[in-house]
């Protein structure tokens, strides 16, 4: 791997930053990378938050120019901190001005090295703590998972929002949580993901890593993803498994690092180095890829970040190649792409393909200007600018007469349905990997 030189944005931590970022034409330093922005303008029209605001900091180009210029020094983060922090924190890392972009600049990437210069936590101080402790204290934070939808089905949280102490700014998150997780569990699948958890094959052939939202939230699609494989590998469940995402884009990157590290050392320990990796979400897929770019100063971690990379499996390869009877719906289905990074690849290749021989005329091809999901927690972070951009969904979906929006994340179906549930009750959003067949 090339060893560039960076001017550095935060010259004195450089150890909270990527040295080298993983770009669709090989690895680059982040002052690289934002030069060569040609500052065409091509991305600005189909970034959510130029859309709303038509501000030039609020777009693609603007944002690599501010991080253009605070790596090159001309912009100093102490004295342009607040409008910094806006420009940032606005950003949904939604990957859509990448695809926009001949040069593919990874805009996202950039975003996440300023909010690292800038060390702001972005999420609600007791949210940040508590999604940390899912990696430094699992234990606890099971218990707490557990403590709170125990207390939310004792009726709580309701009694909470009646006395407005949600509107608190310490605990707003818990109103969007309430919110977005479902009321009603499936049981039938919340026994099957039991049982599997107990009956762990003795010579694994697949090991499924199931996503926070499959661990806790949404037993049917743990069940779902479980049946498919099970139909083609042995498969053992690893419970409780950080992937480090959480902590690459809202935490400190060091953490991520030891994060992914103790999988691939979890992996060559208990001699299952050589199996396939399987996940659920598509943010985790995105960011395991990328893995080798958090060990550029290791090369020999870096080798073995880039074989336990190639060895990823997204739930798309798990349907069956031979195409199905068409499935009849009365309303047509559409595939929300949204993911952390990136729009464009074999997944969501595949899951198009996916959607196309189940539902033939039915599937309607989504346009990516047409579908805005935030992913990953961005309500969390901007809820007045989120409800607008999930709006521009809900419009799409009620556009086209939608019935089923298939995302390729837990969280994103959870928070889609929410808005559908409000403003468009005919449809409803899943995880494809809920679809039968
Ligand atoms: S990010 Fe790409 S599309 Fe956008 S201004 Fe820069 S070069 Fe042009
Ligand atoms: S990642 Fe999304 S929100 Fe951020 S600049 Fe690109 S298109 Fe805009």
């Amino acid at each position: 791997m090339a060893d560039f030189f960076v001017p550095e944005i935060d010259p004195k931590n450089p150890q909270r930053h990527l040295r080298v970022l993983q770009t669709e034409f090989g690895f680059r330093s982040v002052y690289d990378s934002v030069s060569f922005c040609n500052r065409c303008g091509s991305c600005q029209q189909v970034c959510p938050t130029y859309a709303l605001t038509g501000e030039e900091p609020f777009s693609p180009r603007g944002r690599n120019q501010a991080v253009r210029l605070a790596a090159g020094g001309k912009l100093k983060i102490a004295a342009n901190r607040a409008r910094l922090e806006q420009v940032v924190n606005t950003c949904l890392l939604c990957g859509r001005c990448t695809q926009a972009c001949a040069g593919k600049i990874p805009t996202a990437q950039h975003m996440l090295e300023l909010r690292r210069a800038l060390r702001n936590t972005v999420l609600p101080g007791l949210l940040q703590k508590l999604l940390g402790w899912r990696s430094r204290r699992p234990g606890l934070f099971r218990v707490v998972v557990r403590t709170g939808l125990c207390l939310r089905r004792m009726g709580l949280l309701r009694l909470l929002r009646g006395c407005g102490l949600t509107r608190l700014a310490a605990l707003r998150w818990l109103e969007h949580a309430d919110d977005i997780l479902p009321r009603r569990i499936n049981s039938s699948d919340k026994t099957f993901w039991r049982q599997a958890l107990k009956e762990s094959p003795k010579e694994p052939s697949l090991i499924y890593l199931p996503s926070l939202e499959a661990a806790f939230f949404m037993p049917s699609l743990a069940a779902g993803v479980l049946k498919k494989a099970q139909q083609k590998y042995q498969v053992q469940v690893w419970e409780q498994v950080s992937s480090g995402l959480f902590e690459y884009v809202y935490g400190d990157l060091r953490q991520s690092r030891r994060l992914v590290r103790r999988l691939i050392r979890r992996c060559a320990r208990t001699g299952t180095g050589s199996l396939p990796l399987l996940t659920d979400s598509i943010d985790v897929y995105l960011f395991w890829r990328r893995a080798p770019q958090l060990f550029d100063r290791w090369p020999q971690l870096a080798r073995q970040a880039q074989a336990w990379a190639d060895r990823l499996v997204f739930v798309t390869e798990l349907f069956p190649k031979t195409p199905p009877a068409a499935t009849a719906v009365a309303a047509p289905v559409r595939l929300d792409p949204a993911a952390l990074f990136e729009r464009e690849g074999k997944p969501f290749d595949q899951a198009r393909q996916i959607l196309k021989t189940h539902f033939k005329k039915n599937f309607v091809e989504c346009f990516y200007r047409d579908a805005d999901t935030p992913a990953f927690g961005y309500a969390f972070v901007r809820g007045n600018l989120s409800e607008q951009i999930f709006l521009n969904t809900v419009r799409t979906v009620a556009r086209t007469q939608t019935g089923t929006v298939f995302t390729l994340s837990g969280l994103s179906a959870l928070e889609l349905n929410e808005q559908l549930r409000r403003f468009y009750p005919q449809a409803q959003a899943d995880h494809l990997a809920c679809l039968d067949g």
